[in-house]
């Protein structure tokens, strides 16, 4: 916590304050099961006051010059790559994920969306329709306060994809973290602070979501609201937010299928199958945890995929050789091993992990789980069907193209996919046919921050990512001229 000059505490109108009611509860280390902090609950009370100012200080920023907000937005990603290991640290602390991960990836992304944005907004343009004695054009406006709510699993990553595009297209912003993952929002808050970007413009309320979060949706003055999290709880914002006409954008969860056909480069998909089931312990809406390879090479795929993931090392968060970390509590872990518990039920065998790991103290005490790989489930079973968002992946084999369509299909998810194959052609016929957002071949998430982001089906509603996260943080205002 010495890496925050300011312990916890909202952030509101620039300053850093107690929550409206003085309540505050544990934010607790997943690895260890320490305390790191106390985190002020906020309520409605807390919105108020954040909206209030975030709408004080809306209009001197929204007439600022693109420019100038990309100036500080760029001040911003150099602030947090300056801070990287204190950064990946906090994030480390809160998530109990591998130091060496937050590192790699959550940090160094947070840092490229602040730059992508401030490029993307200096390099923004809009529509002109001309003919003859009359012209029309398009210009952008910001929507006002725009609150913003991101999920434990990638903290600063998801906050910073979100804030990076409503700043620079001119909003303020009132955000609601996790109530798990406080830290990072309020070491973001410091920074923007830092270089500069003037008080009510980014607004920090941190609590419960049945509190903070429902009653950001719920607020009249607040013109959109940016969603990450779970399926349910997206219904949930939906169902408040759209008769008040807000603007929505919802990224929600996932049951992603990896397609393996006998003609892939085996190594690159047995790489690339392990890396995208348990990628920060399983923990991201994109990770592949339905494996489906062709009946030909089933067998030999199966094993090569056991014998890496049993080989990977679990540990402790700071350790340099651990690959997964602990999950986000002690409550998941339990929800997880209650899959597991349910797949056996289910008839399906663990063929790897399935149990705890055995850790030093204080890890002892940590939310540890074996990264598991199970085989047998009918591909309609619950196990199968729901997203369990941990270390779990199951196997199915596939006779043919059709078959594997069909199964990676049937699922209510829809946000992405990847597809293991030598074949160019029928690389693009089933990208073409698979139902997500978005597929990636012979690899997985690999990411170019212009490329449109989200899911269908029960997956979301929207597009994130270069001009769709701009078009969705402005409103359009066509101006008609007879000339
Ligand atoms: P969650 O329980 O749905 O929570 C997400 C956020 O919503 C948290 O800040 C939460 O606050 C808040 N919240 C809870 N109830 C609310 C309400 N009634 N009104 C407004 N906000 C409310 O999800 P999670 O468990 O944190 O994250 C895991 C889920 O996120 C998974 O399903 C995963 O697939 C999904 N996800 C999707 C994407 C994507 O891009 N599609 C990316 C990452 C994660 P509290 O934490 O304080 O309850």
């Amino acid at each position: 916590m010495s890496e925050l000059s300011s312990g916890l505490s909202q952030f509101i109108g620039g300053r850093h304050v107690p929550s409206a009611s003085g309540e505050t509860f544990p934010d607790l280390n997943p690895a260890t099961g320490g305390e790191v902090g106390r985190v002020p609950r906020g309520n409605a009370e807390d919105v108020e006051r954040a909206v209030a100012a975030a709408e004080a200080a809306g209009p001197e920023w929204a007439a600022r010059a693109p420019a100038d907000r990309a100036r500080l937005l760029d001040a911003v990603a150099e602030r947090i790559e300056g801070r990287l290991e204190s950064l990946a640290r906090l994030e480390s602390l809160d998530t109990g994920k591998p130091v060496s991960l937050a590192q790699a990836i959550d940090i160094p992304r947070a840092a490229a969306n602040f730059r992508f944005f401030a490029g993307a907004v200096r390099h923004d343009e809009t529509g002109c329709h001309t003919t003859p004695g009359v012209l029309n054009y398009t210009l952008r406006r910001p929507l006002g306060v725009v609150g913003l709510i991101t999920p434990w699993n990638l903290p600063l990553y998801l906050l910073t994809w979100k804030t990076a595009p409503a700043l620079a297209m001119g909003n303020t912003v009132v955000a609601k973290p996790s109530e798990l993952t406080p830290l990072t929002a309020q070491a973001l808050a410091e920074i923007l602070d830092e270089v500069g970007v003037p008080p009510g413009v980014f607004n920090v309320v941190h609590g419960y979501g049945a509190e903070v979060g429902q009653a950001l949706v719920e607020h009249p003055r607040l013109k959109a609201i940016s969603f990450t999290g779970g399926t349910l709880t997206g219904a949930r914002v939906a169902a408040t937010a759209a008769p008040q006409f807000k603007k929505l954008s919802l990224e929600l969860g996932g049951k992603n299928p990896t397609l393996v056909f006998a003609d892939c480069d085996l190594e690159r998909a047995l790489a690339g199958t392990a890396r995208a089931g348990f990628t920060n312990q399983g923990q991201v809406c994109l990770c592949g945890s339905r494996v489906f390879v062709e009946q030909s090479i089933y067998r030999e795929f199966v094993d090569g995929l056991v014998a890496r993931v049993g080989a990977m090392k679990v540990g402790p968060p700071d350790a340099i050789d651990t690959q997964l970390g602990s999950l986000i509590s002690q409550a998941h872990r339990e929800k997880v091993e209650g899959y597991i518990a349910l797949a056996r039920e289910e008839g399906g065998t663990v063929l790897t992990g399935g149990a705890r790991p055995t850790l030093p103290p204080p890890y002892d005490q940590g939310a540890f789980l074996l990264p598991t790989v199970i085989e047998g489930l009918d591909p309609g079973c619950r196990t199968v069907q729901e997203e369990i968002f941990g270390p779990v992946v199951t196997v199915h084999p596939f006779r043919d193209e059709a078959e594997a369509l069909a199964l990676a299909n049937g699922v209510q998810y829809g946000l992405s996919a990847s597809v293991w194959t030598g074949d160019l052609s029928r690389a693009h016929r089933v990208s073409a046919e698979l139902e997500t957002g978005m597929v990636w071949v012979n690899t997985w998430l690999l990411r170019d921050l212009r490329v449109p982001f989200g899911g269908i089906k029960n997956s979301g509603v929207g597009r994130e990512g270069g001009r769709h996260s701009l078009e969705f943080f402005s409103e359009a205002r066509n101006v008609c001229i007879q000339l």
